[in-house]
């Protein structure tokens, strides 16, 4: 069964999954390959009928997006979330959280290349989702990932979307919350809304901007061509987020995406959400939620000093992408 355990050290809940270990993803064959050769299981509809359908857009007749449970996950809402030791050093959750996959019907289609509208909707899709968990006591947040591409660590050659609900709060998203906090105390607007103001009154990072969305190349990116795409104002959660605003944030992801396909001929990347936990009535006026792009035209490992090493400057990333229109 698996089972949470805190990491007292390093701030850190991990998911234990022991069962992985001795049935294997299908697909997970351990090696890197650039071919596409693994099958995906979800080449044939059989999954449908298999691990059943959460939501379908626009129909479950004609889907070209669908939401299912991932069978391997690890995470399951089979029995309720208790606490199985509160030590200290070894506390201790069950597995308690939902993963659900998006599967695209055209599994090789990159965002990049969906049309503005019907990614609207597939996020609309995805917020209705998230609600829907929302009601759920013992979930604490969410998180949205797309991994594209060996570099990005996914197991397949091409992305599905995973939707992950967990009664925890990520390490990284927890100090993300702590550093925002912080800000907000001392200057009253969101840390986003005032790196965006400085970003767009400089211009040299940002790619994208209209008149609620802005994409732009982070001056201190932790990767090459590290981007962020995010509401100009603040919303703490993507699904409390107005319709006319995920418009233009579904026209910013996918003109992102374009550009960087283009400058760097459809690179690796990881997609991420970030967005504030779920419970306490929505409170988290610090928070400003966000994707993040991060493009990996190499496997890049820690380097020696454990400082991150980038060989691309963000502004010469930025330009390459702007003019790559
Ligand atoms: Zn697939």
């Amino acid at each position: 069964m698996a089972e949470l355990r805190y990491n007292q050290l390093f701030r850190e809940w991990v998911l234990y999954v022991p069962e992985r270990s001795s049935s294997k993803k299908p697909h997970d064959t351990g090696r890197v390959s650039s071919s596409d050769s693994v099958s995906c299981p979800f080449d044939s509809n059989l999954f449908l009928k298999e691990q059943g359908v959460i939501d379908a857009y626009p129909s479950l007749e004609r889907w070209t997006a669908v939401i299912t449970p991932d069978k391997y996950g690890g995470m399951s809402r089979a029995t309720p979330l208790k606490t199985l030791s509160s030590e200290y050093f070894f506390k201790t959750m069950n597995g308690y959280g939902i993963h659900d996959v998006v599967v695209f019907s055209d599994h090789h289609k990159r965002i990049s290349q969906y049309d503005a509208e019907e990614l609207f909707h597939i996020m609309e899709m995805l917020k209705k989702r998230i609600v829907s968990v929302d009601a759920d006591a013992s979930i604490s947040s969410y998180a949205l990932i797309q991994r594209c591409g060996f570099r990005a660590s996914a197991s397949l050659s091409h992305p599905h979307m995973h939707l992950i609900f967990s009664p925890i709060i990520p390490g990284e998203l927890s100090s993300l919350l702590s550093t925002c906090y912080t800000y907000f105390q001392e200057e009253k607007e969101t840390l986003l809304e005032g790196y965006i103001r400085k970003e767009i009154a400089y211009g040299d990072r940002v790619i994208f901007q209209d008149s609620h969305a802005v994409s732009l190349v982070q001056y201190a990116g932790l990767f090459p061509a590290d981007i962020i795409v995010a509401p100009q104002k603040a919303y703490a959660h993507m699904h409390r987020t107005p319709e006319i605003v995920m418009r233009s944030m579904a026209r910013a992801l996918i003109q992102t995406l374009a550009l960087l396909d283009r400058a760097f001929d459809a690179p690796d990347y990881g997609l991420h959400l970030y967005s504030a936990p779920l419970q306490d009535g929505g409170l988290y006026p610090y928070m400003h939620w966000f994707f993040r792009i991060t493009p990996r035209f190499f496997i890049q490992g820690p380097s020696e000093s454990g400082i991150p090493i980038v060989s691309l400057l963000p502004e010469v990333a930025a330009s390459r992408m702007r003019t790559a229109l």
